[in-house]
């Protein structure tokens, strides 16, 4: 069976930098379920998907269009130390905002603090290492919801 719309596909990945670090791994987890075609991954990743079979191994590079995006430089701002109350605030740390959003700090200056709400991963090429371990059918409620249920999924 392929992965095509509306089946559901369980893969192990790993995803490294150009540079060969490691950002992110399925390794010692369970593997990622999701319903393929619903946008519930990167669209490069879907793209790299398509079509492939239980077994199939395989490596991705996702450019940042069709992985987080670019980095926007207008979610970058300086904010006054005084947002911060009387916090220690460091680069690399990373606030909730009142939106719902994540920003990351980085900068701390005399006169203020550069935060970064762009997705970590913006502007970022991705080089994925991919397995495919499982692929089944979606259910019709999994279509209906635009996610998957039972092991891996959601439960509700
Ligand atoms: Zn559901």
């Amino acid at each position: 069976m392929q992965i095509t719309k509306n089946k559901v596909a369980a893969i192990h990945y790993t995803l490294r930098d150009n540079k060969g670090e490691v950002l992110d791994t399925s390794d010692g987890r369970e593997p990622l379920h999701y319903l393929h075609g619903a946008g519930n991954l990167i669209i490069g990743m879907e793209e790299g998907l398509e079509g492939k079979s239980k077994g199939d191994k395989f490596e991705l590079k996702i450019a940042p269009e069709k992985g987080y995006g670019e980095k926007d430089p207008e979610m970058v701002q300086k904010v006054p130390r005084s947002a911060f109350g009387d916090q220690e605030v460091k680069p690399g740390m990373k606030f909730s905002t009142n939106q719902g959003g994540v920003v990351t700090v980085t900068e701390v200056g005399l006169d203020g603090i550069t935060v970064d709400a762009n997705h970590p991963l913006a502007g970022v090429e991705l080089n994925f290492a991919v397995e495919v371990i499982e692929v089944r059918n979606a259910t019709s409620e999994e279509i209906t919801h635009g996610h998957v249920h039972g092991p891996g999924g959601h439960h509700h």
